[in-house]
């Protein structure tokens, strides 16, 4: 990382529990503007519910989460603002079924940001472009294959233009067949620059995009470094044993 790296999002001493059952426990993360940063780790070890914090979307009993020094904090009414600054993507698409992928995508510009509808559509068709997509404009969500959908739920969130993009194992319900499609997207949004907190099961996939991975296990970081350091030479025997359970081969 060079010196001048700015700092754009900002995690310090979270503590999460859910009725008084600890999920996550005292995690210190400093995310830098441009960088992509992976988290894998074993189901319900709280890498979901880690995503859904940085988003404002859970309250926390403890800590402080910053982007750019203000607070993200579901309490505070600028939260919603915040949330336009920090794009989210799930594992289900969440497409509202009734309106079409243009729809889909331009409702929120301009109904929360109020923006132009014309250029918002312009906009729009630009990304749907890129994804090649833009014949699909006028089509309904149930007309689109999963992972179609799932190009146009990150054309969705990249519309609002956020400073931080969060993807929550957004291939984990996709045939095989598709996960490539997506992933091309994603990878693609990594070499412009885009700043970017991933959770994802797909091991080549994450070496290929992090530039750094993080390890959670029990509501813990338990080891993070760069995706060489962390798939040739892991530290901690739980991170090796995690990764043979992949039959990793880097
Ligand atoms: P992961 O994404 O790593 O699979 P999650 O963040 O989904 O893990 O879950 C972490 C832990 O929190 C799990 O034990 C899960 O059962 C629990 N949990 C998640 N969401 C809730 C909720 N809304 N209410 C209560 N417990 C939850």
């Amino acid at each position: 990382m060079s010196d001048n790296a700015k700092e754009i999002l900002k995690i310090e001493h979270l503590f999460k529990d859910y009725d008084n059952t600890p999920v996550l426990e005292d995690i210190d993360l400093t995310v830098n503007k441009g960088e992509v940063v992976v988290i894998v780790g074993p189901s319900g070890c709280g890498k979901s519910t880690f995503l859904r914090c940085l988003n404002g979307l859970e309250s926390i009993r403890e800590g402080r989460i910053t982007l750019d020094g203000e607070p993200v904090d579901p309490n505070n009414r600028s939260i919603y603002k915040i949330r336009e600054r920090i794009g989210m993507v799930f594992q289900s698409y969440d497409l509202f079924p009734h309106k079409t992928i243009l729809q889909n995508i331009t409702l929120s510009p301009v109904k929360v940001q109020k923006r132009d509808k014309k250029e918002t559509e312009k906009e729009a068709l630009e990304l749907l472009e890129r994804i090649g997509l833009s014949s699909h404009k006028d089509k309904y969500p149930r007309q689109l294959s999963g992972g179609q959908k799932q190009r146009v739920a990150i054309v969705r969130a990249l519309i609002m233009h956020p400073e931080v993009l969060l993807l929550d194992e957004i291939t984990a319900s996709l045939d095989p067949e598709m996960v490539r499609e997506v992933l091309d997207v994603v990878l693609s949004l990594a070499r412009e620059g885009r700043t970017m907190v991933i959770v994802t099961h797909e091991m080549g996939f994450a070496r290929a995009v992090a530039d750094r991975m993080i390890f959670m296990d029990g509501g813990h970081i338990v080891e993070e470094g760069s995706p060489d350091e962390f798939f040739d030479r892991p530290k901690s025997e739980r991170l090796r044993s995690f990764l043979k359970t992949f039959d990793y081969e880097g």
